[in-house]
């Protein structure tokens, strides 16, 4: 791959496993990040590839992005306001930084005529519970205003800007949902819950269940993540279209807990506590989410590969 790319947000812990990857395959990678969540470690394995450039600085600011978009051939947007806690305690930031950020990397892209993937979310499909979700079913199902939302609107207002600029300037654009996805280097400042319950479990302490734990998420593994995006950039056909990017493979966070402490052969216990307890706040949380990734399977092949009991050991 003899490309320039640029991946904002490349600090963070999928875009540091996308910036590896690419510079693998041959690219010359341009790191774009503000160090709110991601962290300058994350890159200690490429910082000294020639190929490699890391920046400091925001998705917000307009000259900045353009210079760097007048220097890619595909930008990979991931740079968010990111975590339950985050977006929780700061709604009115996450929803500027996601939509200000991502209208601001389109105009960009439209400009020097990038082609761009823009990372989304499962939280899209909002409360829905008509699982596996398909990219055409309804967005933000049973969504309320309570603050927990900010990130799911705002990462929805992105797709629609995004096909807006498909369709009125004929910029490649891509939409990638992804659905919990987990690995090293998520660190989990804001309280991401497979390192949470992974170094509870390895320090013997109580393993923190929010809610009743009946809630089910599917887990999916970094390097399937990064496989999918991946083929979407170089899959002609899969400009103006939304793809699910995710593992089929449903766990509650009860058995997470379990699975956790079993496989650290730890002697910690679950321990329940209320949603407002967690985060201080009132909180809505969907019970499933499932993807459909019928259509991922179609356009690129896509099929994840590794299991959660891989992932976590
Ligand atoms: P992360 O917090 O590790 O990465 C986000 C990165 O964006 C961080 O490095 C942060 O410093 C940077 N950033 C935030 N605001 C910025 C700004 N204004 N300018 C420049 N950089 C900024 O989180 P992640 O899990 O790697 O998420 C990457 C993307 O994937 C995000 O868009 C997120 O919404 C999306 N996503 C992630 C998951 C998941 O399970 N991890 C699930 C769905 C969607």
């Amino acid at each position: 791959m003899s490309k320039r790319v640029l991946v904002t947000g490349g600090a963070g812990f999928i875009g540091s496993h996308l910036c590896e990857r690419l510079l693998t395959e041959g690219a010359e990678v341009t790191a774009l990040d503000d160090l709110s969540t991601g962290s300058i470690e994350n890159l200690h394995g490429i910082k000294d590839n020639s190929r490699f450039s890391f920046v400091q600085g925001s998705v917000c600011d307009v000259e900045l992005v353009d210079r760097l978009a007048k220097e890619s051939d595909d930008i990979y947007h991931l740079a968010a306001a990111v975590g339950v806690q985050l977006i929780v305690d700061e709604p009115v930031r996450t929803i500027e930084t996601n939509i200000h950020g991502s209208e601001n990397v389109l105009h960009a892209a439209a400009r020097n005529e990038a082609r761009v993937l823009i990372a989304s979310t499962s939280e899209v499909y909002g409360k829905s519970e008509n699982v596996p979700f398909r990219e055409d079913d309804d967005m933000l199902l049973g969504s309320t205003r309570f603050s927990r939302w900010s990130y799911a609107c705002s990462k929805a207002v992105d797709e629609f800007l995004a096909f807006a600029f498909y369709q009125k300037y004929g910029l490649e654009v891509i939409v990638a949902r992804f659905f919990n996805t987990i690995g090293p280097r998520q660190r989990g400042r804001y309280g991401m819950v497979v390192p949470r319950f992974v170094k509870a479990a390895l320090n013997n302490e109580p393993v923190t269940i929010y809610g009743s734990g009946k809630q089910t998420r599917c887990f999916t593994y970094i390097s399937d993540v990064i496989d999918g995006v991946i083929a979407l950039m170089q899959c002609p056909d899969a400009a103006g279209e939304a793809f699910n990017i995710g593992s089929q493979s449903e766990i509650s966070i009860e058995s997470l807990a379990d699975a956790a402490i079993r496989l650290s052969k730890s002697s910690s216990e679950k321990k329940y506590i209320s949603y407002e307890q967690a985060y201080g706040r009132p909180f809505d949380d969907m019970m499933r989410r499932v993807p459909s990734i019928e259509k991922a399977a179609a356009m690129i092949g896509y099929s994840p590969k590794v299991s959660l009991e891989e992932a976590i050991v």
